[in-house]
């Protein structure tokens, strides 16, 4: 068994450091420039390996320099690529402004990642039977991700499939059964406000209230990331927040990535929810310590560390 699958997009980031992100219409001057290896399942895949998971990840890359750059990364973070396909389109890329604060804004290209069809979640049918969790985010396309919330529902073989882990982004409207798969069900302020936006909970300011509104819609739990704050667990027994530790935040980039990674390995080796979600406010706090994403992400001992 693997501890968990990832399955998602990986994408080559370009990342800009600047003063300030630019307005509509506008070009602002860069200061520094990097390529980095990004996409929220790339992110999730290493951020888990790197604290010694084992980790297999299903994607799609394009058969030119960025996806290969994208298959060594993986491989140095100790990641199983067998399940990466190749080819169909243009390695994603995603193109990010980081600013002073550490915040950023990010435009994504999918490429490949748009060609990771349900066909080929079918065609990984022994992955995911090996996977006790499935961690699933939004840069592929929602079929897709639909597809494998119906085989780890119907499980293989007579065994149950692999406990599913979705962080909703970029943001879409979820299919009821793709909610209710999740477990958790895991977002930041801005997804909660937007799968909320319609009813009034949507502009509370209370992440108890959206952790509460979210679970009544149909997933199993629910965690709510709250950056320098932590984080909401609701698993409808009761409603907790974890703090994180307090850190000085050098770049965001990848933190809910590092987190859901952490988390959802942690649930994958047996941990229950509010452990598993004390473990991960301090990878995502960790890896705001650091600049970039994947290279940003920690060590189990450094997380011990902090
Ligand atoms: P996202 O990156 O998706 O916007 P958050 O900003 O909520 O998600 O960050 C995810 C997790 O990373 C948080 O729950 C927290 O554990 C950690 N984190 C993020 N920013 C900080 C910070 N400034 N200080 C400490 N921890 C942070």
């Amino acid at each position: 068994m693997t501890a968990i699958a990832v399955l998602g997009s990986t994408n080559m980031d370009l990342v800009a450091y600047v003063a300030r992100a630019p307005g509509r219409g506008e070009t602002v001057t860069g200061r520094e420039f990097r390529t980095v290896p990004g996409g929220k399942g790339a992110n999730q895949a290493v951020a888990a390996a790197r604290l010694g998971a084992r980790t297999a990840l299903l994607a799609r890359v394009g058969d030119d320099d960025y996806g290969r750059l994208l298959l060594d990364s993986q491989a140095t973070a100790g990641v199983d690529t067998a399940g990466v396909l190749v080819g169909g389109a243009p390695t994603g890329v995603a193109l990010i402004t980081v600013d002073p604060s550490g915040d950023n804004s990010i435009v994504v290209s999918q490429g490949a990642n748009a060609r990771l069809t349900p066909d080929d979640v079918r065609a990984a049918a022994g992955l995911l039977a090996a996977a006790r969790v499935v961690s699933l985010q939004l840069e592929i396309p929602l079929e897709t991700v639909a597809e494998v919330v119906r085989a780890a529902g119907a499980g293989f073989g007579g065994r149950p499939g692999p406990r599913v882990v979705l962080n909703p982004s970029p943001t879409a409207p979820l299919p009821t059964d793709v909610l209710a798969a999740c477990d958790p069900l895991v977002v930041n302020e801005h997804e909660a406000r937007f799968l909320l936006s319609d009813a009034p909970v949507g502009s509370s300011d209370d992440p108890e209230e959206w952790a509460d509104a979210l679970l009544s819609r149909g997933p199993r739990s629910v965690v709510v990331t709250l950056g320098a704050e932590g984080a909401l667990v609701a698993d409808g027994d009761r409603t907790v927040l974890v703090p994180s530790p307090a850190v000085t935040a050098v770049d965001t980039t990848g933190a809910g990535d590092a987190f859901t990674g952490a988390l959802a390995w942690r649930l994958g080796v047996g941990d229950d929810l509010p452990t598993a979600v004390r473990f991960a406010v301090r990878v995502g706090a960790a890896a705001v310590t650091r600049a970039g994403a994947q290279a940003s992400f920690p060590s189990a001992g450094e997380v011990a560390a902090l």
